[in-house]
């Protein structure tokens, strides 16, 4: 049976989609059956993964409204082991026509059990807000990765994802954990990067993946040739970043993962 992970924050720019597709691309290279699903109408994981948006004809915007099965709009990738549910601009405007359906946090959830079977992970990528579409990513997920920028500003609104994620276990899916927290776009020149990291880590109560993503130019360049960083350089820091993430993920959860409640405790410096 697969693993649902959804990667999720609300706040931008943070490197969900990254992580979504380096994530997936390495663990395909370890020869999982990967599923990748982008809920975001911005779809630049589709795009990552070198999917033309411009011919894809039937998206996750079609599963959602109950227009099409999860199994009938799988796109095969370049990379072997590696698929995806792709996602277009139809998808910003699933929220409202989602309005008048019924079971709306849960339409992606009951679509994705049917395919547990075929995959060993099936990896979601949220967009930046705690939408509808965001709820039907984490209503169908096992665990959620969390990714954070290790800069000041990243870790505002982190109590208000943990909250959120509070809410959902309690309301829909009581068996969702923390995959972890990673820590993304570490610039090992700042003294900020790693202080921020170290912050978390006194003060946050969930799991942290122990990997941390460094900074790294290719990983920025990568989605513009529509590859994931193993393809496009697969020397790089990024690819090895991202290489021993998928290693961790294959060794199994965190120990403090499906704590009832995950806390917080307010930096000083913090007001979030
Ligand atoms: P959104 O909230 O808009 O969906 P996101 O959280 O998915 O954004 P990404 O799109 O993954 O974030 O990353 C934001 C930007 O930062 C992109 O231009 C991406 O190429 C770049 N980026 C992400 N991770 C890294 C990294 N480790 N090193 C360098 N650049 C990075
Ligand atoms: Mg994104």
């Amino acid at each position: 049976m697969g693993k649902i992970i959804a990667i999720s924050n609300q706040k931008g720019g943070v490197g969900k989609s990254t992580t979504a597709i380096n994530l997936s691309a390495c663990l395909a290279e370890k020869e999982k059956n990967v599923l990748v699903v982008d809920v975001d109408p911005q779809g630049n994981t589709t795009s990552g993964l070198g999917i033309v948006k411009e011919t894809v004809e039937n998206s996750v915007y079609d599963v959602l409204i109950g227009e099409a099965k999860a199994s009938e709009v799988i796109k095969e990738t370049q990379i072997p082991h590696l698929s995806v549910i792709p996602a277009t601009v139809d998808l910003a405007g699933a929220e409202i026509e989602m309005l008048s359906l019924s079971e709306r946090e849960t339409r992606l959830a009951s679509q994705l059990t049917a395919l547990r079977r075929k995959y060993d992970y099936i990896i979601i990528d949220c967009p930046p807000s705690l939408s509808i579409l965001t709820l039907n990513a984490l209503s169908a997920a096992d665990s959620v990765l969390i990714p954070i920028q290790c800069e000041f500003y990243a870790l505002e609104g982190l109590s208000q994802m943990l909250h959120t994620l509070d809410l959902v276990k309690e309301r829909i899916n009581p068996k969702l954990k923390i995959e972890g927290v990673l820590f993304t776009m570490h610039d090992a020149r700042t003294n900020l990067s790693s202080d921020v990291m170290q912050n978390v880590r006194e003060h946050l109560d969930a799991p942290i993946f122990e990997t941390v993503i460094p900074r790294n130019v290719r990983l920025a360049e990568a989605p513009s040739y529509g590859q994931p960083i193993n393809l496009y350089d697969a020397s790089s820091t990024g690819a090895a970043a991202y290489r021993a993430l998928a290693d961790e993920i294959l060794k199994g959860s965190k120990t403090n993962g499906s704590k009832k409640k995950w806390s917080w405790k307010r930096l000083g410096f913090i007001d979030s």
